[in-house]
């Protein structure tokens, strides 16, 4: 199943938060969103889950969902988001719950993600015997459990810190790679964009705008720092940000 989404305006209020935002997330991909800090980022992700109803416009659902989709749409949030008091297991239980399963599919879909995320062996624990890494590896195993059509990640790295950010890339890449999933994936983090992202989708400062795609041919699974392409790209994000940064400055001392 494709996202498209088509000509979305926001506004709280007085305030323009998105403007005429059009794009499509295809099967398979993952597409990263980047932009400056209150841009509409997360804005724009509550929208396509379905949280918030943007002011004109619309997110459509192009195509089927995954066989065996309990829920097409599932969040990954950079707080992980756990039930203190459940055990890994039981948090990944808990997105699968609503949907009566019989429990024997319901033990097999846990046992499946758990191993996907190599969480396996800490299926007892509770949150707080775990690190930050694994937390999210969690949160990430609950979200695969309801066999999602689209990962909707606001930040997933954002609290980490920088060696555990790059241990979990690489298991993203290691999980994509095995079983592609699609994902839009927020970040503020433009070396995190372009070694995970199919496309990067460059959102201009508050209204959020596109201001450019910046697409990456190069294989996930074979990106390395020194790939020219990845270079080239990360030059370009870094560039369109301090634009934007110079022009919000301009606009300041024009008021
Ligand atoms: P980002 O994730 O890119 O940092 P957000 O999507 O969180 O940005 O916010 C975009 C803008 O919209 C910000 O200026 C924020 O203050 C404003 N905003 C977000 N949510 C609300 C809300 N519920 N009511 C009013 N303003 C909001
Ligand atoms: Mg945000």
């Amino acid at each position: 199943m494709d996202l498209r989404l088509d000509g979305i305006h926001h506004s709280y209020g007085t305030t323009e938060v998105l403007s005429d935002i059009s794009l499509d997330i295809p099967a398979g991909q993952i597409v990263c969103i980047v932009g400056p800090s209150g841009c509409g980022k997360s804005t724009l992700l509550r929208f396509i889950g379905g949280l918030e109803q943007p002011t004109r416009g619309a997110v459509l659902q192009v195509g089927t969902p995954p066989e065996g989709c309990l829920n097409p749409l599932t969040y990954v949030f950079q707080d992980f988001a756990l039930l203190p008091w459940r055990s890994v297991r039981g948090n990944v239980a808990f997105a699968l719950a609503p949907h009566g399963l019989e429990r024997a599919r319901e033990d097999a879909i846990i046992a499946d993600v758990l191993a996907r995320t190599k969480l396996t062996d800490f299926a007892d624990a509770l949150p707080k015997q775990i690190s930050g890494g694994m937390k999210q590896r969690v949160a990430i195993a609950r979200a695969l459990a309801v066999r999602p059509a689209v990962m909707l990640m606001d930040e997933p790295l954002s609290a980490l810190d920088s060696q555990t950010r790059e241990l979990l890339m690489d298991d993203l890449i290691a999980l994509w790679t095995r079983t592609p999933f699609t994902a839009v994936y927020v970040t503020h983090n433009l070396a995190e964009a372009v070694r995970l992202g199919h496309k990067i989708v460059v959102l201009s400062r508050r209204p959020g705008k596109i201001r450019e795609v910046v697409e990456i041919e190069t294989p996930l699974g074979a990106r390395r720092y020194d790939d020219p392409e990845l270079i080239e790209a990360e030059t370009r994000l870094w560039q369109l940000m301090r634009d934007e940064a110079a022009a919000a400055d301009a606009e300041l001392l024009h008021v």
